[in-house]
């Protein structure tokens, strides 16, 4: 259940499904400057983990440009259970995976705070996306490769700690 929140056990879900990946990854075009976001075509690109018998049901959104590339506008952290879901056990899990914030491991812009406000805003009001988002969820721990691990060597990322809540400059619960 330990979900090590290293950057490279997320993986990029166009990196798995390279053809699906790019035609189902939401795009949002902003025509001019209109304050809250510079004028541009952004992506959210989707990463989910790889971690081997873990169930965290939570994507991990970057947020990248056509014109700026290399740059990350924003790094969203979302889990679509609602803190209930989670028990006793979990709780530590519960109190970073639920609802949509800011990832505080990840890059972020002078933007971030809007990127986060307009992807809450697409969940909310289009259950499509959000439908989509838990699908390929499936879809890519389905694909999941075995891998062989020695009894030998143990993966440090299961015993990986994640942050403490208080540490998350930016989260929200879903409303
Ligand atoms: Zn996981």
């Amino acid at each position: 259940m330990a979900h090590g929140k290293k950057a490279w056990a997320m993986i990029p879900f166009a990196k798995r499904f390279p053809e699906l990946g790019p035609r189902e990854t939401r795009t949002a075009f902003v025509p001019d400057d209109d304050g809250d976001f510079p004028r541009g075509k952004y992506a959210f690109l989707e990463l989910y983990c790889e971690e081997e018998d873990c169930d965290c049901r939570r994507v991990m959104l970057t947020v990248i440009e056509e014109s700026t590339p290399g740059k990350i506008w924003a790094t969203i952290s979302f889990g679509w259970d609602p803190p209930e879901w989670f028990t006793d056990e979990t709780e530590d899990l519960g109190a970073t995976a639920s609802g949509a914030f800011l990832d505080p491991l990840g890059p972020q812009s002078e933007h971030a705070t809007e990127f986060l406000d307009l992807f809450e805003q697409m969940i909310t009001q289009d259950p499509a996306y959000l439908e989509r988002l838990k699908r390929h969820y499936a879809m890519f721990k389905a694909a999941q490769p075995t891998r062989k691990r020695s009894w030998e060597t143990p993966d440090p990322a299961r015993r990986a700690k994640r942050p403490k809540p208080e540490l998350l400059k930016k989260r929200r619960k879903l409303r």
